[in-house]
């Protein structure tokens, strides 16, 4: 763990080991167990360094040199971190490089943004006053992080809340801490002070919980799960604590019958197995002009059989390894729901090579109903739920029909459909015929079950920052009391 500046284990001695899931058997990560004492050592060196340390006084200048320097950290580790989150996470290596550059990215563009953090002027509210917008840091921020996207999860948030002049304590999952601690250290050697940037480890009940629980945390930023989440929010809410919560999604994708064919069917292939589909943004349900069906599923099924998967240190690989052997059974489970409930299975369906890793083949369901769980819950598996329509309302009505709205893809070369399409999509972060696609310029984040706030671009920034009015009266007032 890093805590105060220090590398450090768990005031408890205890260790846990991580194993590579895309081969059996190979332990590749052990960090310290951390529990609630290591969880409070960690906040009280965070709320120091925020009330009595430099950080939040330094100018945006000054930040910004700083985390400038974190970004060339990191091309500069960019071999050992990618591989590090291979290993981890189980996904291939060629992805894992091209992640770990696009975080630097992530790095750089807060450090530019975070010199041109303003307040507000008002100068039209009488001509005996004038209001100003003070933005200040919020203060110490807990950061709560999933597996499935480690390095640019913790990088889509720190840069932010640190460029905002805040302090963190971060707890990544207990399968993927390596590059956080990695992320933690180069930090230090870029000139963070110590306090700022606090690594803790361990299971999420144990040492994540605290950061919920803590007076001393202003801010709970959480990504995971929606149970985890909501659990964590109604914790935070005893305490009145602001919370941002990026939870699941059931990421809809619209092929109009006049998209390009093949580049929809691509995009369609990308949007569901991308990450072995343990993706929040993952275009998980395909939701296809009638007319244009047949076609379509012709063209993702050659691909789906063709596409090269398994080891994550495999050249060719396009997706590599589930994360955990748990997590392919409840992959399986949705798998045979979705044939109980009646949907035709068209290809895949089963583990493969279970003796070297978690690996599941791709798999397509069509004739999948809107009412069916493999419709409306988060599979995070390479598992694709087909549903045809005939007119453009029932698409629209079909991508809002599920608890989610965090992603939407709508395929077609009208430029009129796929943008009154998109207006009508309730869903934080929508692409006109591509998928997964991001840049830290443009927001994220969920509409309904998906979750709340917004991170990246300059909207990242006001998650992270207090607003504090200020009133002045120039010369004398009305005196309240006449004497
Ligand atoms: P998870 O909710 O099980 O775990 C997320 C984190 O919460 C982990 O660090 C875990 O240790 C911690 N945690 C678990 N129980 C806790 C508790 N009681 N108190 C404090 N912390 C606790 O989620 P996961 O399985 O790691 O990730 C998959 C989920 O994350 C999916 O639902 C996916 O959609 C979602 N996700 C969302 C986004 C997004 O940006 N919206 C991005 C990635 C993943």
């Amino acid at each position: 763990m890093v805590i105060d500046g220090v590398p450090c284990d768990a005031q408890s001695g205890r260790v846990f080991e991580r194993d590579s899931p895309g081969h059996r058997g190979k332990v590749v990560g052990v960090w310290p167990a951390g529990g609630p004492a290591d969880a409070a050592l960690a906040i009280s060196a965070a709320r120091r360094a925020f009330d009595d340390g430099p950080w939040p006084r330094m100018s945006g200048a000054e930040r910004s040199t700083i985390l400038h320097r974190v970004a060339a950290g990191i091309l500069a580790d960019l071999d050992e971190l990618a591989l590090i989150e291979c290993l981890e996470t189980g996904k291939p290596l060629s992805q894992a490089r091209g992640e770990i550059g696009y975080c630097a990215d992530l790095w750089t563009y807060a450090a530019g943004q975070c010199r041109g953090l303003e307040g507000d002027t008002h100068n039209s509210i009488g001509e005996n006053r004038l209001g100003l917008v003070l933005r200040e840091p919020a203060g110490v921020v807990g950061i709560i992080t999933p597996w499935n996207f480690p390095f640019i999860i913790v990088s889509e948030r720190v840069p932010w809340a640190l460029g905002a002049g805040c302090t963190v304590v971060v707890k990544p999952s207990e399968f993927t801490s390596g590059t956080t601690i990695r992320l933690a250290e180069i930090a230090l050697q870029a000139g963070l002070p110590p306090g700022v940037f606090n690594v803790i480890t361990g299971y999420g009940p144990e040492v994540g919980q605290v950061l919920a629980e803590d007076p001393r945390v202003d801010v709970l930023a959480f990504t995971g799960s929606v149970r985890v989440g909501t659990a964590l929010a109604s914790i935070a809410a005893g305490g009145v604590k602001r919370v941002g919560l990026e939870l699941g999604g059931k990421g809809p994708q619209i092929v109009f019958a006049d998209a390009d064919l093949e580049a929809a069917a691509d995009g369609i292939a990308y949007g569901v197995y991308h990450n072995a589909g343990q993706c929040c943004i993952s275009g998980s349900r395909l939701i296809v002009a009638n007319a244009i069906r047949p076609a379509l599923l012709e063209r993702l099924l050659d691909i789906s059989r063709r596409l090269p998967f398994g080891d994550p240190l495999g050249a060719t690989t396009r997706f590599g390894a589930m994360v955990s052997q748990q997590h392919t059974e409840k992959v399986s489970s949705y798998v045979a729901a979705g044939v109980a409930e009646g949907a035709e299975l068209l290809l895949g369906g089963d583990m493969v090579d279970a003796k070297s890793g978690n690996f599941f083949a791709p798999t397509v369901f069509d004739r999948v109903r809107p009412d069916m769980r493999i419709a409306q819950e988060e599979i995070f598996g390479p598992v694709l739920a087909t549903i045809g329509f005939d007119t453009p309302e029932e698409a629209v009505a079909l991508a809002n029909g599920t608890p989610f709205g965090l992603s939407a893809s709508v395929w077609s070369r009208d430029l009129e459909t796929a943008i009154q399409t998109t207006r009508k999509l309730r869903a934080g972060r929508c692409w006109i015929n591509s998928v997964i696609d991001g840049t830290p310029e443009l927001p994220i984040g969920g509409y309904k079950k998906s979750g709340t706030g917004r991170e990246l671009g300059r909207y990242g920034f006001d998650e992270y920052s207090q607003f504090k009015g200020l009133h002045m009266t120039l010369g004398r007032g009305q005196p309240w009391f006449e004497h």
